[in-house]
């Protein structure tokens, strides 16, 4: 087949959340909730009736000091984090932490183990080599990183001072889950199993709140807000208290954790626009709560639901779209697919953003498809997507 079928023109329409805004796939920077953008709009103008935008107070000033405060105890409400840890809002996005994790906590002579489940993962792993002895405990290459490595096919060095992975692989779309005993994915937090006493350090930078976590189980965290937080513009970096002064090299003063952990995230000029989105965001994650129910729960079971609409459409074409991923490494947050040819990827993709939904083409190393189904992403989109998927495969089947 060389040419894809054209898009009928009942199917011409423009689909749109109930906003009146089209559906945004996008990996990242990512969509986010109506409510939080509304507000945000007014707080640039006027921020809580100061008469002065957020842009323009000053980051030191008293309606500043609210929108931090209020950013730190939403984050710990969410993820009840005890004392020990802080709550960092850094700069430099997730990429700076590739090399300000081993700057801070690794020895020069004393390797850290690295999973390398995907390009994010390798960037880590690659971007810590001036900082020393490093050892590759596992990687899924060999299966073009569609799946993640089960606890014995990992292979940790003697004394690692941290074992670093990444939770969810974005381009790729596979997540770390547990497995329960039947084999049947939960899509739960799963860790890997680190040496006693080694802190787990993981790049949570694409599914952060999209599920129930235990952050106690880390020693670091760090998630780029641009997805699941809020804004590009601020990383934030959880890390509890003894691994944020750990002292193992001269650095200047701007690098290290312990400095923005002491200076409340403001050593210098913070950005304080993405600390304030993050903020919003807190809140309408906060939001989902039920009685009885921790918001996470909740938003868990949602994008359970979300991923499922389209992860249906997949495994019902009849092998017109294969999944990229392991169906026990599938994430809920980045669904990556292909068509039988990539002219008819190319196809989908037009026809799709044609009729609102928007930014679907996958990454250049797995080609295809990727549809990043955040937590703002509404289920409204995803069953949209799922039903032009099977469409699209009915015409071109
Ligand atoms: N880690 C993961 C898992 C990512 O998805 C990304 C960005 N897509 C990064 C790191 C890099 O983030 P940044 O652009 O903020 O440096």
């Amino acid at each position: 087949m060389s040419t894809a079928a054209p898009a009928p023109a009942t199917h011409a329409a423009v689909s749109r959340s109930a906003s009146g805004r089209i559906f945004n796939f996008s990996a990242g920077p990512g969509c986010l909730p109506d409510d939080v953008l509304s507000q945000v709009q007014q707080d640039v103008f006027n921020i809580a009736g100061s008469g002065i935008g957020i842009l323009e107070h000053s980051h030191r000033g008293k309606v500043f000091d609210r929108v931090l405060a209020e950013a730190q105890q939403s984050f710990r409400a969410i993820s009840n984090l005890p004392e020990n840890y802080h709550v960092l809002f850094m700069t430099g996005g997730a990429s700076s932490q590739n090399f300000l994790v081993p700057a801070n906590l690794k020895p020069q002579d004393q390797p850290a183990d690295y999973i390398t489940t995907g390009y994010w993962a390798e960037k880590s792993l690659e971007h810590a080599r001036p900082y020393g002895a490093l050892h590759e405990a596992a990687s899924s290459k060999d299966k073009n990183h569609s799946y993640i490595p089960a606890d014995d096919q990992i292979r940790y060095s003697p004394s690692p001072a941290y074992v670093h992975f990444c939770s969810n692989n974005t381009i790729y779309g596979t997540q770390w889950h547990r497995i329960n005993d039947a084999g049947a994915c939960t899509w739960l937090q799963r860790d890997p199993v680190a040496p006693a006493g080694v802190p787990l350090v993981c790049d949570m930078s694409s599914d952060i709140f999209s599920r129930p976590v235990d952050f106690t189980r880390y020693g670091l965290v760090y998630a780029g807000a641009q997805k699941n937080l809020g804004a590009a513009g601020t990383t934030v970096v959880v890390v509890r208290d003894d691994l944020a002064t750990r002292k193992v090299r001269e650095l200047p003063w701007l690098l290290r954790y312990e400095t923005f952990a002491k200076d409340e995230s403001r050593p210098n000029t913070p950005p304080v626009f993405a600390i304030h989105i993050c903020g919003l965001v807190f809140k309408w994650i906060l939001s989902h709560a039920q009685p009885g129910r921790h918001c996470l729960e909740v938003i868990h079971e949602i994008n359970v639901r979300k991923a499922g609409h389209v992860y249906a459409a997949i495994d019902s074409s009849g092998g017109f779209y294969r999944g990229h991923a392991h169906a026990n490494a599938r994430s809920l947050m980045n669904l990556t697919f292909k068509c039988p040819t990539p002219d008819l990827d190319d196809a989908f993709c037009a026809q799709a953003a044609a009729q609102g939904l928007d930014g679907m083409k996958g990454h250049r190393s797995t080609g295809g498809m990727r549809a990043s189904m955040y937590n703002a992403m509404p289920e409204d989109g995803c069953k949209t997507l799922a039903q032009f998927m099977k469409d699209f495969a009915a015409r071109n089947g």
